[in-house]
C-alpha cells in the first residue's frame, strides 16, 4: 500500500513541527503552499499559528475555495489552535472561515491570564491515558449544530470536535511527542 499524502498548510505557524509528526508515522509530509498542491493529498493540517495572518495569505495565494473543495471532496483536514479558528464554521471576531465544522469558536478564549498552559485531556476516542495538551492562546467551541461529535472539554468549554471527516482540536499536538492525536487523524478521517 502506497503511503498516505499528508499536507500541512506551510503559510504560517507551527508547520515543521507536524512534517517530522507525520513522517514518524511512517505517512509522507508535503508542504503545501499552492492551490494545485491538493490534488494529490489524502490530508491536509491547518496548522497552529496566527489565524489572521494564515487567512491572509490564504486569500493572497487563492486558497480558500480550493480548500473548501478539497474538503468537498471528502478528504480529510486536521485544524490545530489557529487551524480551528479557520475550520469553523462562525468566528466571535466575525472574521470569514471555511465553515468546515458546524460551530462558533471563540478566539483567545481562555483570557490573558491563561494565555498558555498545558492539561491532562481526555479524548474520545484516544485510548492509553490522558493526553498532554499544549493550550497557546487558545480558542474554544461552542453553539455545535448536529453534526459535529465533542471528543474533549475544559470545564465547559469544547476543545477538541470531529464532523466526519473534519477533526479540529485547540492544542499544539505537534508539540509533544505524543502521536496519538494524529495517529487518529490519519486512521479514522482520511
Ligand atoms: N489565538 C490565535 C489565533 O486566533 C491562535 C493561537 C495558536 O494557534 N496557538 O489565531
Amino acid at each position: 500500500m502506497n503511503a498516505k499524502k499528508i499536507g500541512v498548510l506551510a503559510l504560517q505557524g507551527a508547520v515543521s513541527e507536524h512534517l517530522v509528526a507525520i513522517q514518524k508515522l511512517g505517512a509522507t509530509p508535503v508542504s503545501v503552499k499552492r492551490p494545485e498542491q491538493l490534488e494529490a493529498l489524502d490530508g491536509l493540517i491547518l496548522p497552529g499559528g496566527e489565524s489572521t495572518t494564515m487567512r491572509r495569505l490564504m486569500k493572497r495565494f487563492g486558497l480558500f475555495e480550493p480548500l473548501r473543495t478539497f474538503h468537498q471532496a471528502g478528504k480529510g483536514i486536521l485544524g490545530t489552535c489557529a487551524g480551528m479558528v479557520l475550520a469553523a464554521r462562525e468566528t466571535d471576531s466575525g472574521e470569514e472561515s471555511l465553515s468546515l465544522i458546524d460551530a462558533k469558536v471563540i478566539r483567545n478564549g481562555f483570557g490573558r491570564q491563561k494565555e498558555s498552559f498545558e492539561a491532562p485531556l481526555a479524548i474520545e476516542g484516544i485510548s492509553g491515558g490522558p493526553f498532554q495538551a499544549v493550550f497557546i492562546r487558545a480558542p474554544y467551541l461552542e453553539q455545535l449544530g448536529k453534526k459535529p461529535e465533542v471528543l474533549a472539554r475544559i470545564d465547559e468549554k469544547i476543545v477538541a470536535a470531529r464532523q466526519e471527516n473534519v477533526l479540529v482540536a485547540a492544542f499544539h499536538p505537534e508539540l509533544t511527542d505524543d502521536l496519538r492525536l494524529l495517529e487518529y487523524f490519519i486512521r479514522e478521517c482520511i
